[in-house]
């Protein structure tokens, strides 16, 4: 149950004094469904109206706030110049400069002849004084707002400021104090306010400065999350800790036969990575572990020992994947592998209905079935395993600890390892993965060769086409990756069909196409088609970026590889470079780029090291958009941010851990505070795993 004095903050917004169905829509779009969702929607910016020169007397180089009049909008005449407004006063002009705008946006944001109030650092570009992306109060406040300093709420369209601010203030009103959850010491070392100080100060920026991450206020308010999430994370693990395991271990038998059969030896990364899963097997408590490795570093053969280790004890182990034709692929490797030691391998999706579905629920009931195969539908209610002992998750971020923990019930004593196969900075694998054991596999099996890395200006795309064209006359598959046009997914796939067909105009019919809206059985009709050669070339929105193993496809080609994200474009080249025979990647990218896109490239260039790139692209990007943490269900964080607060996480989970070691149920003052924050950040399902709730 939550704790009463948080009952107001997690009642919905639309029930703040002052805002209507229809602005309450538009503030759950953008901050979130409830009040507490408000307090933290933090400013980004500031109006100080203390310091409000005339254009002509605003000194260059300093922040200042001027009232302006709208005199005329000048859309960006070539793509990547930025858009400008022309402002005046009695004094002269002012250009307001927006880079990436989006016109329609700005058009009703700034309509001419509208008087505005804008704040920001004045330039002089020409003569002109210009503010690039200033902060804007659209109306020239009157005796509701009579603070010398507004602050700049980040704003969705539609919605006014004005009633942002004011659902705020009344989110203020609600504001509980709340008995302190951070270490008496640790605050005092750090010199951080209480909690609503803090979340009050931020609220209420003075100076620029005060907006930055590493106020002291902001850093409070960074670590309760973090803390909140390692906390959360410890809990869980601790529970699960607790619940009863069973020592497994296989007699070697299956083992042997199926290394006896590999054409290759396993590296050492993969023998260390067994050797710890083994030894979380052998013990009697359950195994949480997650098994991290780039693309093609060989985690299929590690997870499959593992199952049969399983096996071997007379348990069941089954894999999930996080899609359809992930599951398939699996599914085919592990046949192989599996046949071997003369086992067979069941498969159970979303996809099987009727006799079949029963047929393979029956085995899996009676214990017939011993390795299994499939998507999350092996994890429904109907699905009863007769003896599930591992449970292997091939997670691709798709998954979260709740999935997780979900399985883990399936059976009496499931141990789980976790694969995945995009590369996480340190930092990242502790937010997302907190509760469980890593093991790394680095580097890719012997007898590889470097992908060669190509970036190309797109205008040379029929030179493209000519390179691509002389390697399939030799025998060569290729991928073709489309770019991403836009969020939605129609433009995405008329850009792909597009291609498809002018390909297939150039190259003949051996060209295929697969992307995201096509129905199962046409995707796995065309990925047999390009895995057994029948088509040469595979055109492919991103639906290829996860997992797919072609090892005879040797080249790809990435249209607009500027539009894709740093860690996207090393998942993709990752489908090459599977087999024996060189690889080249051909990224084609439109100009000019920016320095982000530029960086972005050059480090694709230079390395395959799925860890090193993780890490830059952190560095680059920051790490709210490193995961698409929305789609992932990886934990995203409101307040804190990896690429600043990354000590601040580090003293979370040493904290974390502190706590769960002496106050293992939250029992203490400080325990009962706790409960509180867990509350506060919604990590409330941890609760659940105290053993009194
Ligand atoms: P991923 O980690 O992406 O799942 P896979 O397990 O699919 O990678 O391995 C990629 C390829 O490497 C497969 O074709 C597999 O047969 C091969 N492979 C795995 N381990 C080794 C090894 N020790 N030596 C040589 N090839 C290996
Ligand atoms: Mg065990």
């Amino acid at each position: 149950m939550r704790p009463e004095v948080l009952n107001r903050l997690f009642t919905p917004v639309g029930d703040v004094k002052g805002v209507g169905p229809r602005f309450a829509k538009l503030i759950e779009k953008l901050a979130g469904p409830l009040v507490v969702d408000l307090l933290w929607h933090l400013p980004t910016g500031l109006i100080d109206r203390s310091f409000s020169p005339k254009i002509a007397e605003a000194p260059a180089g300093v922040v200042a706030t001027l009232t302006v009049r709208v005199d005329g909008h000048a859309p960006p005449l070539m793509p990547r110049h930025p858009y400008k407004v022309r402002c005046t006063d009695e004094t002269g002009v002012l250009e307001l400069v927006f880079f990436h705008a989006r016109g329609d946006y700005l058009q009703k944001q700034l309509p001419v002849g509208q008087t505005i109030v804008v704040s920001g650092k004045v330039d002089r570009f020409h003569d002109t004084p210009q503010i690039s992306h200033p902060d804007i109060l659209s109306a020239p406040d009157s005796a509701t707002e009579s603070e010398k300093i507004t602050p700049i709420y980040p704003m969705t369209a539609g919605l006014p400021p004005k009633i942002l601010r004011k659902a705020i203030r009344s989110a203020f009103n609600e504001l509980p104090g709340l008995p302190e959850w951070l270490d008496p010491s640790y605050q005092r070392h750090q010199g951080w306010p209480d909690w609503k100080t803090a979340l009050t100060a931020c609220h209420h920026p003075q100076h620029q400065g005060d907006l930055e991450l590493t106020t002291p206020y902001r850093q409070r308010l960074a670590f309760d999350e973090l803390l909140a999430n390692q906390l959360a994370l410890a809990l869980v693990r601790l529970s699960q800790r607790r619940l009863p395991g069973r020592a497994v271990v296989g007699d070697g038998a299956l083992r042997a036969r199926v290394l006896a059969a590999l054409p290759y030896a396993l590296t050492t990364f993969q023998d260390g990575a067994l050797a710890e899963i083994y030894a979380d097997m052998a013990e009697e408590r359950r195994m949480l572990r997650l098994l991290q490795g780039d693309v093609g570093s060989g985690k299929t053969i590690v997870a499959f020992m593992a199952m049969l280790n399983a096996v071997e004890c007379g348990h069941q182990a089954a894999l999930m994947a996080p899609t359809e034709l992930l599951a398939r692929q699996h599914y085919q490797s592990f046949k192989e592998l599996a046949a071997t030691a003369g086992l067979e391998v069941a498969m159970l999706t979303g996809r099987d209905k009727g006799k079949a579905r029963a047929l393979v629920l029956e085995g899996i009931a009676s214990g017939a079935v011993k390795l299994l195969v499939g998507t999350h539908a092996l994890f429904q209610d109907d699905v009863a395993f007769a003896d599930l002992g591992l449970a292997v998750i091939d997670e691709q971020h798709r998954f979260g600890v709740h999935q997780r923990l979900q399985l883990s019930a399936k059976s009496r004593a499931v141990d789980v390892l976790v694969i995945t196969a995009t590369p996480i900075p340190r930092t990242l694998t502790m937010t997302a993965y907190g509760d469980l054991d890593v093991s790394r596999l680095i580097g890719k099996p012997p007898g590889r060769q470097p992908i060669k890395t190509v970036t190309i200006a797109i205008d040379r795309l029929e030179e493209v086409g000519d390179a691509v064209q002389r390697r399939i006359h030799d025998g060569a598959r290729a991928y073709w990756v489309c770019p991403l046009v836009d969020e939605s997914e129609a433009s995405d796939l008329a850009a792909a069909t597009e291609r498809h067909a002018t390909l297939k105009a150039r190259f003949g019919e051996r060209v295929g196409l697969v992307h995201g809206k096509m129905k199962g059985p046409e995707k796995d009709a065309v990925m047999a088609a390009f895995t057994e050669g029948r088509i040469d070339v595979l055109v492919a929105t991103t639906v290829i970026e996860v997992g797919v193993n072609v090892p005879a496809a040797t080249v790809m080609v990435i249209e607009h590889a500027e539009r894709f994200g740093l860690a996207q474009l090393h998942q993709l080249r990752g489908r090459i470079g599977r087999g024996a025979a060189a690889s080249t990647c051909l990224m084609l990218y439109e100009g000019p780029l920016n320095e982000t896109a530029k960086a972005r490239l050059s480090i694709l260039r230079e390395t395959e090291d799925g860890f090193l790139i993780a890490e830059e692209d952190l560095r680059l990007r920051g790490a709210g958009d490193l995961l698409g943490t929305k789609q992932s269900g990886l934990p995203g964080f409101r307040l804190a941010d990896l690429a600043v607060h990354a000590e601040l996480l580090e003293a979370a989970r040493d904290d974390a851990s502190l706590i769960t070691g002496r106050d293992p149920d939250l029992k203490s003052e400080r325990g009962k505070a706790l409960r509180i924050l867990l509350y506060l950040f919604e990590r409330d399902a941890a609760v659940r795993y105290l053993r009194s709730g």
